[in-house]
């Protein structure tokens, strides 16, 4: 029997420590750093998180504040990626040309500790006034280079279905905006909000797509499964986002049994995210190399389906690059040599070189 979202009451989203201590999931002495943690960066942990959280699990670290999370590390960025050069109008970022991120709330169902932009979610005025969000779609409107926008937050699919049809709308009359994007982690936080209003708000006569951030299998349980099969059931097609965290999913077989089970939920991965140097987020930071070499031992055992793209955000606003690894090396007149998936070097030949007599390249 699946449990329909109407027919049972909304629990509620645990705040506090000694709320989650209560539930088990946090120990008592940890209580008051818990809320410490809170005044810095809120703590939510929705009551459908806390029914498939075990203490200490992998999901209990992306939710339950730590000690380490009230340590500055030298390394941290308050803007971690860089947003505040780029936001031309409130609730926008402009980084590259042909698409911008639209954030019409900053309100997420639970909070993530590793949060990049735990400077900016959560706070009190959150959501854009309908002014600011005119200002913004009038700024979409005035750059036809924008080609696509990006609903993130927050998290989007907090909102009322009717307003963010309203948004859709807006956007789908854009005549030059052809694809719309939907950042969201409502499906695995929260999944009882994807009610088939919420599904029907998101259909649209463009381009839509929506981007699931999930980083542990054990986020995708069964009603989290459902809830995306109600949005790929509306024709949407799904994509994935993970961010590599310490202690979480850094390693090679956590990562595959993840993959694996988006994609057999049919959600692509597209990203996987070096995590940003955001404050109090360094215990869950591991190196770049460390993350090559997980990409290595996915590349080849796992169909190509399930393999993401590794990517950075350059500190500064610099935008998103894959890091890697690299299966190919040389160039030039000596050739390239290129690593199969094994760690097998293979020659591959060099181009001609310009102006040389290449044997059999014209009849003669
Ligand atoms: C991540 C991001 C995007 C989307 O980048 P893609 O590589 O297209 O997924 C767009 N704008 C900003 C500001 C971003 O941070
Ligand atoms: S869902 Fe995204 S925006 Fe919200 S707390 Fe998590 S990482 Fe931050």
């Amino acid at each position: 029997m699946t449990r329909s979202a109407e027919s049972f009451p909304r629990r509620r989203t645990l705040r506090t420590g000694g709320e989650l201590a209560a539930a088990g999931l946090a120990p008592p002495e940890r209580t008051a750093l818990i809320d410490r943690a809170g005044a810095v960066f809120p703590v939510a942990v929705t009551a459908h998180l806390a029914d498939s959280m075990a203490p200490e699990g992998a999901l209990a670290r992306q939710f339950v504040p730590e000690a380490a999370e009230l340590a500055r590390d030298p390394r941290d960025l308050d803007d971690p990626i860089g947003d505040a050069a780029f936001a031309p109008v409130r609730g926008i970022v402009h980084r590259y040309p042909d698409r911008v991120l639209l954030t019409p709330l900053l309100v997420c169902p639970a909070y993530c500790r590793f949060c990049f932009r735990r400077g900016h979610v959560g706070a009190a005025d959150a959501v854009l006034s309908e002014a600011e969000l005119e200002a913004a779609f009038a700024y979409i409107e005035s750059n036809p280079a924008i080609w696509e926008v990006i609903l993130s937050g927050g998290d989007p699919l907090m909102l009322p279905a009717r307003r963010l049809a309203a948004i859709v709308a807006r956007l789908e009359a854009i005549p030059h905006v052809a694809t719309i994007r939907v950042h969201t982690r409502v499906p695995v936080l929260d999944p009882a909000r994807v009610t088939p209003a919420l599904v029907a708000a998101l259909e649209s006569a463009k381009a839509m797509f929506v981007v699931l951030h999930c980083n542990h299998a054990d986020e995708l349980n069964e009603d989290a499964r459902a809830a995306c099969r109600r949005v790929a059931g509306a024709g949407i097609p799904l994509l994935s986002q993970t961010v590599l965290l310490k202690g979480v999913n850094d390693d090679a077989a956590t990562l595959a049994v993840l993959m694996r089970a988006l994609v057999a939920n049919r959600i692509k991965p597209y990203y996987l995210h070096h995590p940003d140097l955001a404050p109090g987020t360094a215990h869950f930071r591991l190196s770049i190399e460390r993350g090559q070499a997980l990409m290595r031992e996915l590349r080849g055992r796992l169909s190509g389906l399930c393999q993401p793209t590794y990517v950075l955000d350059i500190p500064g606003g610099f935008g998103k690059v894959p890091v890697g690894p690299s299966y190919i090396e040389g160039g030039g007149n000596g050739g390239h040599r290129v690593a199969d998936w094994r760690g097998r070097v293979h020659a591959y030949p060099p181009e001609p070189r310009e102006g040389a007599d290449v044997a059999g390249d014209r009849p003669t």
